[in-house]
């Protein structure tokens, strides 16, 4: 996962031209490739330079799995999850948080009120603004637990890195620039500890080699050799992330 430089392009037939296609070109990239996100979303990756005509083909020859994932990820959608969540597990550190709302009057605001307990105190009809503040503690929370965690990574693999930041992104897990600054999305503490390792492992190896070249993952097998297992787990995570998180919320009243 590197900071690519990915303009996007228009979608090219009338066909794609509905909710949740992506065509961008990389110049990373060697090969056209195509994801189906847990949203169903598709994103089709090509190289730069592709033609349209390419494009179309390559559209073509996988619709049928493309069509067959987003039905599966349609199907996986599981039921309507109820906000303010009552609770926040995370698998990354094992803890499990209950959410009290308190109610109240004035702005939503969440405050931690004991050992693994959240108040969400304030009008909380206004739910952009409690979604808000409880995005805002989670970036908070992300900061405080996975950071610690990627310096002390980074001090067995005997590797460093310049600085450490939390971002909250739809589609990346980790980005390493190459100042050496590691981004990590703060969705990871919904992934399990390997698999937050192994993302650790992923970024600390761009520090040395800026590409995903074979030198580049023979770096990452020595410290995580099931790095390929772990790397699709961490693809199909985004499941594993309460709506919340991402979820846009209209005010009540
Ligand atoms: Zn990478």
């Amino acid at each position: 996962m590197l900071d690519a430089d990915t303009p996007q392009l228009p979608l090219w037939s009338d066909q794609d031209r509905v909710d949740g296609w992506t065509i961008r070109q990389s110049r990373r990239a060697r090969r056209l490739s195509v994801r189906v996100f847990h949203t169903g979303r598709v994103e089709v990756v090509a190289p730069a330079r592709s033609s349209q005509r390419t494009v179309q083909l390559f559209i073509e020859r996988h619709r049928s799995w493309i069509e067959r994932k987003r039905e599966e990820a349609r199907r996986n959608a599981g039921p309507e999850e109820s906000f303010p969540p009552p609770a926040i597990a995370f698998s990354a550190n094992g803890e499990a948080w209950k959410v009290h709302v308190a109610g109240g009057r004035g702005r939503p605001r969440v405050r931690v009120a004991g050992p693994a307990l959240l108040s969400i105190e304030g009008d909380i009809t206004r739910r952009r603004s409690v979604s808000d503040a409880l995005r805002r503690w989670l970036m908070r929370h992300a900061a405080a637990s996975l950071i610690p965690q990627l310096e002390a990574c980074a001090r067995e693999v005997g590797v460093s890195f310049r600085r450490a930041l939390i971002r909250r992104q739809r589609t990346r897990w980790g980005s390493c620039s190459a100042r050496g600054t590691i981004s990590l999305n703060c969705c990871l503490l919904f992934q399990r500890p390997e698999v937050v390792r192994y993302l650790f492992i992923h970024e600390l190896a761009h520090t040395h080699h800026m590409n995903h070249s074979p030198r580049f993952w023979h770096e990452v097998a020595r410290h995580s050799p099931e790095y390929r297992r772990l790397d699709r787990e961490l693809l199909d995570g985004w499941r594993r992330v309460p709506s919340w998180v991402f979820g846009d919320f209209q005010d009540g009243r």
